[in-house]
């Protein structure tokens, strides 16, 4: 097998009224899955796209999401995958970077895309009909699939090779303008071979996913897993913790939930709010930003169980995962998944590091994406001569091999020539009974080079008094990392992740 579109229809052939989809009051087996593709993909073709093409995905969580796709990759298309929430600004730069043909999306879509110059594109393709004119030919899908004549449909299709490129997946700007990595095939299949034997998912799996698929994590894990193994997806537009935990407590058949660590949080106050005792599942994962220890260990008085966390990135997909059967850990990500490797390595000398000593994670395997797409430059900075690939997260791995992230190298800070952590700092504070949320940023100091600045969110009902917690932080960390200033913040600036974005915080605090 060369590619997760492959599965489909070795899964269609063999059990074709198989469910893959549950979506509203929708049920899509396997069987129309695959004709849904096919015929997506022949459409595709009919209207010009070639090999190696990019096609953008601008989309709200639906099973048209899925159909196309897997039709794009069917058609030896390029998916350029878009976060749903940008606008303009951001839509300009991904569409122009990827050079993008064709796009699906909305009505509501069509409406940002039709203003901006794109001079590569030149069709929409809507899921609903099309509402506002402009200079770039609109399509309804059903218009769209019915350019699959019967010409191009007895066009047999062939299926992509394990060597082709089949999406470019955008980073999520957390430190920066995001950056296109370009995935192969083979990086997808690896990846999901791994995640699904690590995790034992079967097709006797049922996954609740209420993750955006325009990212890593609800795509390319939570999506790639259920068609690779032939189980089933029950999907969401959007994470409503009222809705989820109904789910969970009625839904005898789901056995997985993915989510990232707002959502249990979320989900944790929810269970408190209406005091019920919530249902196992066979697995609960987080992913995409810290788990804190407080919501680790929330989650298994509550549930009983403990919740695996595991580390990617869009680069890469999965890197490391806490074990499936064994101890998982508080504030760790445990080790790398079967058939990859893990290293840290000193920022500088980009020497290996023995355990217990922090430096940058750097990974390699068979998951690892060929580059970043039309950026040499970004390309060739980030591997080695012997094919490390640099995550840019820091973090240590402890004597019996437990991965532990300390944050970003680009957010490290450095105050008196010390090297603090912001991550560390975190946990302490929210640790504190006051402290719902918290985030540690340097901002520029005369005396220090930079200074240890903390902002916090109270917990419901509470009236934080910033020097006690300064001195709760003096308590438990060497002096040096205490902050030396506190803001009381009524939430943290999270993109559609749930990550916080820290370069909008510093901003913030250094204008106010
Ligand atoms: P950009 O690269 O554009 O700045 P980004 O790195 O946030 O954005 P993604 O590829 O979506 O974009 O996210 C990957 C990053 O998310 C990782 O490099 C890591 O910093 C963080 N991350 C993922 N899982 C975890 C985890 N379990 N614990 C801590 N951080 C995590
Ligand atoms: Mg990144």
């Amino acid at each position: 097998m060369n590619s997760i579109v492959e599965a489909i229809f070795q899964h269609a052939q063999k059990q074709p009224e198989r469910p893959a989809i549950f979506f509203e009051q929708q049920v899509i087996s396997y069987g129309q899955l695959a004709v849904r593709v096919e015929r997506f993909a022949q459409a595709l073709q009919a209207r010009g796209i070639q090999a190696g093409d990019r096609v953008a995905l601008f989309l709200n969580n639906s099973p048209a999401f899925i159909t196309a796709y897997l039709g794009i990759q069917l058609a030896h298309g390029i998916v350029v995958l878009v976060n749903n929430q940008y606008r303009k600004v951001e839509l300009s730069h991904i569409l122009q970077d990827a050079g993008v043909r064709l796009c699906v999306t909305s009505a509501a879509g069509a409406a940002e895309i039709l203003p901006l110059t794109i001079t590569s594109l030149h069709t929409l393709v809507l899921i609903d009909e099309p509402t506002t004119a402009g200079a770039i030919e609109q399509l309804s899908l059903s218009d769209f699939l019915r350019s699959a004549d019967n010409e191009h449909r007895q066009h047999s299709i062939t299926l992509p090779q394990a060597d082709d490129p089949a999406v470019i997946g955008y980073t999520s700007g957390t430190t920066g303008r995001s950056k296109g990595a370009l995935l192969l095939h083979r990086n997808l299949l690896a990846n999901s071979v791994a995640v699904t034997s690590a995790w034992h998912w079967t097709e006797r799996d049922r996954l609740l996913l209420t993750l955006p698929l325009f990212h890593t994590h609800g795509l390319m894990v939570g999506i790639h897993g259920t068609l690779l193994t032939g189980a089933s997806v029950i999907l969401r537009q959007k994470f409503e913790a009222a809705e989820v935990l109904a789910s969970l407590q009625s839904n005898e058949d789901i056995t997985l939930f993915f989510g990232v660590p707002t959502m249990y949080s979320r989900l944790l106050a929810e269970i408190e709010l209406q005091g019920i005792k919530p249902r196992q599942l066979r697995l609960f994962v987080s992913g995409s930003a810290p788990l804190s220890p407080q919501v680790f260990n929330e989650f298994e008085r509550v549930f009983g169980q403990r919740i695996l966390e595991r580390y990617g990135m869009t680069e890469t997909i999965m890197n490391l995962t806490n074990p499936y059967e064994g101890e998982r850990r508080a504030g760790t990500v445990g080790a790398p998944f079967p058939g990859q490797e893990a290293r840290i390595v000193d920022v500088q000398t980009r020497r290996p590091l023995a355990a217990e000593e922090i430096g940058e994670i750097e990974v390699r395997g068979p998951h690892v994406f060929t580059g970043y797409w039309q950026r040499p430059d970004a390309t060739s900075e980030a591997f080695d001569a012997a094919g490390w690939f640099k995550t840019g997260d820091l973090g240590w791995y402890s004597q019996d091999g437990y991965y532990t992230i300390t944050g970003r190298a680009r957010e490290l800070i450095i105050s008196g020539g010390y090297n603090i952590y912001p991550r560390e700092i975190e946990d302490v504070l929210e640790a504190h009974p006051d402290v719902a949320e918290a985030a540690v940023v340097g901002l520029p100091d005369a005396d220090m080079g930079e200074k240890v600045v903390a902002v916090i969110v109270p917990t419901a009902g509470r009236e934080p008094q910033t020097a006690e917690i300064i001195a709760f932080c003096r308590e438990q960390l060497a002096s040096y990392k205490k902050p030396r200033q506190i803001v009381v913040a009524a939430s943290l600036p999270r993109n559609a992740l749930g990550k916080v974005q820290k370069h909008i915080l510093t901003t913030q605090l250094q204008s106010s």
